[in-house]
C-alpha cells in the first residue's frame, strides 16, 4: 500500500437521508451524524479531500470519513459505542409493572384497559401479588422500578401497601436500588396515604390532558370534576410528600389537536416540568373506537411540532420545561448512553427490560400486550405469575418478539439512516396485523418515527447555540422515563 492510498479516506455512513430544502443527514456506524448539503455529500463520496478542512475533520471525528484500511481499534470502538446504546436492554428487566386492579371511577373514551368495575375478576389475587413481588428479584438488574397501574391502583391502597412493604423488606438482603411509582388519578389520595408513600419514597404519576375543559371532556367522571380533583391531589402530594414527587402524562385525542399551546401552558402553570406530547395508542378500547378517536400521522405531527415550539418558548422565557418525546429522540441522537425507552429498543425492551404482572394472573411483555388481552387477544402472554423469570424470558412469545425487533433482520431497517436510534415495534405490529414480523415500513410506528427523527434533525440543523444547549440537557435525563400509564 502506498502512502497516498493509506491516507485517502472513504465516506462510509450507514445511510444518508434527505430532510428537504437540500439538506441531508449522514449517520455513522457509531451513531454520530453530520448534516450536509447535496454538494457536500457528493464531494464526500467522490473526493473528500476537496471538502474544506473543518468539514473533513468533523466527518472524521464522527467516523463518517474513514481511512481506507480502518484499524482494528476503530472497529472495536464502533462496536462498543453501539453496545452502549443497547445497554439498558441487556441488563435484565428493570421496570416491573404491577396491575393490581382495573377498578376506576373514570370512563375515558380512549381507555385501553378499564371501566368502572366492581367485584371479582378485576383485581389481583393476593397470592399472585406476593409471587410477582418475589419474581422482581429474579432480575439481574441493579435498579428495579416497580410501577403500580390500573385502573386506578389507589382504589385498592391495601394492595399497593402490601406490595411496597414486601418488596422493601426483601430488599434488605438484596441491596438493589428501588424506585416505586404509582400511576393514579389521585382522586383517592388523602393525608394517611401520603404519609405511607412518603415513608417509602414512592413517586406519583398522574394524568393531565390539558386545561380543565379539555381534561374533563377527555376524562369524564359522574361529578364532572376530574380535573379539579386531580389538581387537588397534586397539591396535597406536593405539600405532604415532596414538591417533586408528582409527574404527569397526557393523551392526545382529536379534541386536543387544535390546542397544543394551551396544553403546554397548563403544564407550565401547574409547575410540571416534563410534558410528554404522545399520540393515542391504537390498542384496546381506543382501537375499537378508532373512527371516533383516531387521527392521521400528519395531524399528530402538526400538533406535536406546535407543542414542542411552545415548550421551547417557555424555556426561552426562563421557565425550565422538557418535552419528553423530544428528550427521547435527542438522547438517541446526542448521547452514547441510552435512556431505555422501550419502544425504540433493538432487541425490544418489551419483555426484556419491562414486565407486566397483570390482575388476571398472567405476565405480559408490555403494557400494550396486556391491553390487547383486555380486548380479547391473550396471545402475547409470557406465562403465569409465579413461573420462574428465566422461563418467562425464554417463552415462545418472547423469542418471537425478540426476533421481530432486530433491525439486522429487516431490510427496511438495514436501509434506514435511523437504525441505530430506532427499532420495529413487534407488539404494535401484532396488534395491528396479527403477527410481530411485518415489514416495519408498513407500520405506523415506523412512519411516525421517521417523521419525528427527520424533524428533530431539521431542528438541530437550524438551532442557535441556546437551543443546542437545551437539547443537550434534554438528551441526558437524570431519571428514568415514566412509562405510559393506564390511569
Ligand atoms: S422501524 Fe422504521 S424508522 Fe425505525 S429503524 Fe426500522 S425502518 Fe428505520
Ligand atoms: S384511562 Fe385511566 S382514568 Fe381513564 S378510565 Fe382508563 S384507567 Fe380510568
Amino acid at each position: 500500500m502506498n502512502a497516498e492510498s493509506y491516507y485517502a479516506s472513504v465516506f462510509a455512513p450507514v445511510a444518508v437521508r434527505e430532510l428537504g430544502d437540500d439538506r441531508f443527514v449522514a449517520v455513522s456506524r457509531t451513531g454520530d451524524h453530520q448534516l450536509l448539503s447535496s454538494a457536500q455529500w457528493q464531494a464526500a463520496e467522490g473526493d473528500a479531500s476537496s471538502l474544506p478542512l473543518p468539514l473533513q475533520a468533523s466527518l472524521k471525528s464522527r467516523f463518517l470519513l474513514l481511512a481506507k484500511a480502518p484499524s482494528p481499534g476503530m472497529r472495536r470502538l464502533a462496536r462498543s459505542l453501539q453496545a452502549a446504546k443497547r445497554e439498558t436492554v441487556l441488563a435484565g428487566p428493570s421496570l416491573h409493572i404491577l396491575v393490581t386492579t382495573l377498578q376506576c371511577g373514570h370512563s375515558c373514551g380512549y381507555c385501553q384497559v378499564s371501566r368502572s368495575r366492581e367485584g371479582a375478576g378485576f383485581t389481583i389475587e393476593e397470592r399472585d401479588l406476593d409471587a410477582a413481588c418475589d419474581t422482581v428479584f429474579e432480575s439481574t438488574s441493579p435498579t428495579l422500578t416497580i410501577e403500580f397501574q390500573g385502573g386506578d391502583p389507589l382504589l385498592r391502597p391495601d394492595l399497593v401497601e402490601r406490595a411496597v412493604r414486601r418488596i422493601h423488606d426483601r430488599n434488605r438482603g438484596e441491596g438493589r436500588h428501588l424506585r416505586f411509582v404509582v400511576a393514579s388519578t389521585l382522586h383517592q389520595l388523602d393525608a394517611g396515604l401520603c404519609d405511607f408513600l412518603c415513608d417509602y419514597g414512592v413517586f406519583l404519576s398522574t394524568s393531565i390532558d390539558g386545561p380543565s375543559w379539555l381534561h374533563d371532556r377527555n376524562r369524564p367522571t359522574p361529578g364532572r370534576d376530574s380535573y379539579r380533583r386531580t389538581v387537588a391531589g397534586i397539591r396535597l402530594a406536593r405539600e405532604r410528600i415532596h414538591p417533586d414527587c408528582v409527574s404527569a402524562l397526557m393523551t392526545t385525542t382529536p379534541h386536543s389537536l387544535s390546542h397544543p399551546e394551551a396544553i403546554v401552558d397548563e403544564y407550565a402553570e401547574l409547575g410540571l416540568h416534563d410534558v410528554f406530547l404522545r399520540p393515542l395508542s391504537s390498542y384496546g378500547f381506543a382501537k375499537r373506537n378508532q373512527a371516533r378517536l383516531g387521527y392521521s400521522l400528519e395531524r399528530f405531527e402538526a400538533f406535536y411540532q406546535r407543542g414542542l415550539d411552545r415548550v421551547i418558548e417557555w424555556n426561552r422565557r426562563g421557565v425550565p420545561m422538557r418535552e419528553v418525546y423530544a428528550g427521547i429522540l435527542l438522547n438517541k441522537i446526542l448521547s452514547p448512553f441510552d435512556s431505555g425507552f422501550v419502544d425504540l429498543q433493538s432487541p425490544c425492551g418489551a419483555g426484556s427490560s419491562v414486565l407486566v404482572y397483570n390482575h388476571d394472573g398472567y405476565v405480559y411483555p408490555s403494557d400494550e400486550a396486556r391491553m390487547l388481552a383486555a380486548t380479547g387477544d391473550p396471545s402475547l402472554r409470557l406465562g403465569r405469575i409465579g413461573e420462574r423469570l428465566s422461563d418467562l424470558l425464554s417463552s415462545g412469545v418472547q423469542r418471537a418478539l425478540h426476533a421481530a425487533s432486530l433491525t439486522a433482520e429487516h431490510p427496511d431497517c438495514q436501509r434506514c439512516a435511523y437504525q441505530l436510534f430506532c427499532a420495529p415495534n413487534p407488539v404494535e405490529a401484532w396488534a395491528a396485523h396479527g403477527r410481530p414480523d411485518v415489514a416495519p415500513a408498513t407500520t405506523e410506528h415506523c412512519q411516525r418515527h421517521q417523521r419525528l427523527f427527520d424533524s428533530m434533525f431539521r431542528r438541530l440543523d437550524a438551532a442557535d447555540p441556546d437551543l443546542i444547549d437545551l437539547f443537550h440537557r434534554w438528551a441526558h435525563p437524570q431519571h428514568e422515563e415514566a412509562s405510559r400509564c393506564g390511569a
